[in-house]
């Protein structure tokens, strides 16, 4: 009879806390929102959880030290000391030296696809400044000629770096996804459990999925108008974008891009309009975007297959609307209304 009495408790017990808990569920908490101008670009960030707000505070301070320690415009950056030195080793901050040493094994890795060294191109075509310009052949030979990710020599234990007098660098195309790697880690260290960071310019953080448990949905950016074609379901993961669609220029006719090909120092040219990445690592999603992007659909399907030990999956959209997915993301992608007649390839 006891035990009888203490089942059926126990059992009133469980059912008065997962009442209460799916009330919990029900009465949403309103998010913590803020929209900052960091890394050249617009952020929005989204934070649920009761002490959500401390939380993002702490995630925006993140972003403004990651921002000024990354840069390459910042005259207190080790960055900038290392593009104006004397081909000297700079001591820089250990999360740039550590950024900087994966960066260039992402180069290595990649063929040289990306190249953090393309920075004096990117330069002189005025995409820092936004005073465009177009080299001239020879000028783009000298600069191609510049661009060699493997003559940067990285201590990242002792936190320094050298370039050769002559080369400079940038982080940019790594930037983004590794500081959404920091705040992920960063807020679930803090107990948040939901969480999207949109890090500007195509970076997304997702921390958890929604609140009332479902993933979050994301926009997947037509290239060639202003709507989404197609949205991505993510959940603890990482999104990330390249296209020529996000800063280019043009001239006589023609468009140029800031993505480079560091074999000719000119915007790359390979049928696409973007290549977005999907990885647990926000560091692979941005690196391996900009290196796909200029390796094309071709070499990069044959990158996606050559590295299984690479968490990442790829979605290319192709100059003439058509969409090219890897396997991995068959459940998670899907046409957005409007877009249903693109054809879609599966590769695998
Ligand atoms: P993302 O927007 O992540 O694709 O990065 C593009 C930025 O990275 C550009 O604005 C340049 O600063 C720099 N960049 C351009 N081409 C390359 C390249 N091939 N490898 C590495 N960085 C590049
Ligand atoms: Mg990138």
């Amino acid at each position: 009879m006891g035990r009888t009495l203490v089942r059926k408790l126990t059992a009133l017990a469980l059912t008065g806390a997962l009442a209460l808990s799916l009330t919990g569920c029900g009465v949403q908490q309103k998010p913590a929102e803020t929209r900052i101008f960091a890394m050249d670009t617009v952020m929005s960030l989204t934070v649920y959880g009761k002490d959500g707000q401390q939380a993002m505070d702490r995630a925006v301070d993140t972003i403004y030290r990651m921002d000024r320690t990354l840069s390459a415009t910042d005259s207190a950056s080790a960055v900038f000391e290392l593009n104006n030195g004397a081909g000297e080793w700079v001591d820089m901050d250990p999360e740039a030296a550590s950024l900087l040493d994966e960066a260039l094994q992402l180069g290595e890795i990649t063929g040289g696809a990306l190249d953090v060294t393309a920075y004096s191109a990117v330069k002189s075509w005025g995409f820092t400044t936004g005073s465009y310009r177009v080299p001239d052949a020879q000028e783009l030979r000298t600069l191609a000629e510049h661009i060699d990710y493997s003559a940067v020599e990285v201590d990242a234990e002792g936190a320094r770096a050298r370039l050769p007098k002559g080369m400079s660098l940038d982080l940019g195309a790594v930037a983004k996804g590794r500081t959404g790697d920091l705040l992920a880690r960063q807020l679930q260290e803090e107990g948040i459990s939901s969480a999207l960071l949109d890090l500007g310019q195509s970076s997304i953080q997702a921390v958890g999925g929604k609140p009332d448990g479902s993933a979050w949905r994301i926009g997947l950016q037509d290239p060639a108008g202003q709507g989404y074609l197609a949205v991505v379901e993510l959940e603890d993961m990482a999104m990330g974008t390249s296209g020529g669609y996000q800063r280019f220029f043009e001239h006589s006719g023609e468009v140029y891009w800031h993505i480079l090909d560091p074999d000719t120092a000119a915007p790359a040219r390979t049928g696409l309009g973007s290549v977005t990445v999907v990885s647990p690592s926000g560091l692979l999603c941005d690196g391996l975007s900009t290196a796909l992007f200029v390796m094309g659909e071709a070499r990069g399907t044959q990158f996606w297959r050559d590295h299984p030990e690479l968490p990442f999956d790829v979605i290319f959209v192709r100059e003439d609307g058509s969409v090219a997915l890897t396997a991995g993301l068959e459940e998670a992608f899907s046409l957005a209304p409007g877009y249903e007649d693109r054809e879609v390839t599966l590769l695998t």
